[in-house]
């Protein structure tokens, strides 16, 4: 039988076939007319992605922690203010970036499977004033997601940057950067946007790159400065040869031929294909008298989902078993309750059929453990929500 595994993970995800032959072909120079063309070709249809036809787009090597990291050392100084959002792991990896570059950071912490309240967004930002909040779209420790809408309204009334982590929701989850006024939307190649790990991407707001061109003090990183890339960024869109860094160039092509299959499908479907799997997915867990981490489905996101193990269950023997049907699945994340729940990743080229294999290697391996589970009532419960809403 062909080991063919089935990767559940939130990233990297299973990639689609024109995506990994792109990876394969011939590499060429990174000054060649066609990798120019696909370069160029790469930066425009990001913007239709995160949906910012005024944005300043980023492609360089390197992981989505790059992109945070690129995010903070060019729009903040030493001594700036920042207020950071945290719904889980990746809102506090934002803290451990900002301190060291010098930023004096305020945290507020989500409790676990919760949002930050607007409120309390709101009553910090009365208290001094600040450079920039940073968000987590959907923190992909524990599975919730965040409307970013009113918080960048809310970055707006008090003329505070906004930073949003789209790390696991570009590309999967609802967004609108120009219209919800975000001033940096990152991500990384290897979540919802469906290409091998290895390439930070980032959309910045002419707002933002006007607060990096006005900085007093120059930026602390070399390799990461937008002074470095955004001459690179310019000549490629207008087909230009250029060099700062080599470009990951099989990446790049990848990248093209991925966002040309998002917008082959449009992103708007797109978007909602993957609300309809995630709630028909969450449905079906439910059936099986499962908990997910989000304290509510308005706060589960549609990109992946956090569920608990059943009491009694001991979780590395449930996932050995649902890898023993080779599908692969990922435990937790969130350092405190990490051994008391699993991940699931339902991004980028996900369909109904993945996560019918997900739920049947699950029963089963429920089922196995001696926990009473009905035969296919997951499955049952996952087609007649799909149904519903077809
Ligand atoms: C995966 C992830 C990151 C980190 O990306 P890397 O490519 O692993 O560096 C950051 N934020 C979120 C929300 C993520 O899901």
């Amino acid at each position: 039988m062909k080991g063919r595994k089935l990767l559940m993970i939130p990233g990297p995800i299973e990639f689609e076939p024109d995506v990994l032959q792109a990876m394969s072909m011939a590499t060429t120079s990174h000054v060649a007319p066609d990798f120019i063309e696909a370069f160029g070709n790469s930066l425009e249809c990001m913007r239709k992605v995160w949906k910012s036809p005024a944005g300043q787009p980023f492609i360089v090597a390197g992981t989505g922690t790059l992109a945070m990291d690129m995010a903070i050392v060019n729009l903040i100084e030493p001594a700036d203010n920042v207020l950071v959002i945290s719904s889980g792991y990746f809102g506090k990896r934002f803290e451990d970036i900002l301190s060291r570059y010098g930023a004096n950071t305020t945290v507020l912490e989500a409790g676990v499977g919760e949002a930050v309240s607007l409120d309390a967004i709101e009553e910090a930002l009365k208290t001094k004033p600040y450079k920039a909040l940073t968000m987590t779209h959907v923190d992909t420790s524990t599975g919730v997601l965040l409307d970013p809408k009113p918080i960048a309204k809310l970055a707006k009334k008090y003329n505070v940057l906004s930073i949003l982590d789209g790390v696991c929701s570009v590309a999967g989850e609802e967004l609108q950067q120009d219209k919800w006024e975000i001033d940096v939307v990152l991500t990384a190649s290897q979540k919802a946007v469906g290409v091998p790990p290895g390439l930070a991407l980032l959309m910045v707001s002419e707002r933002a790159m006007q607060v990096w061109e006005n900085r007093k003090t120059p930026v602390c990183n070399y390799y990461a400065d937008f002074s470095n890339w955004l001459p690179i960024m310019k000549a490629y869109e207008a087909r230009k040869p250029s060099y700062f860094g080599t470009p990951a160039v099989n990446l790049v092509i990848a990248l093209e031929t991925s966002l040309k299959i998002i917008c082959n499908e449009g992103i708007d479907n797109r978007i909602k294909r993957h609300q309809q799997l995630a709630s028909a997915f969450r449905a079906a867990i439910e059936a099986l008298h499962l908990d997910i981490l989000p304290k509510s489905n308005k706060l589960a996101a549609n990109t992946l989902t956090a569920v608990f193990y059943p009491k009694g269950i001991d979780g590395a023997a449930l996932r050995s078993k649902i890898a023993q049907s080779n599908v692969i699945i990922a435990g937790g994340l969130l350092s405190d309750i990490k051994n008391s729940y699993f991940r699931i990743g339902h991004m980028g080229s996900v369909s109904a059929n993945d996560l019918l294999a997900v739920l049947g290697a699950l029963e089963r391996a429920l089922i196995e453990l001696e926990h009473p589970v009905a035969y296919g009532k997951s499955l049952e419960v996952f087609q007649q929500e799909l149904l519903k809403n077809s």
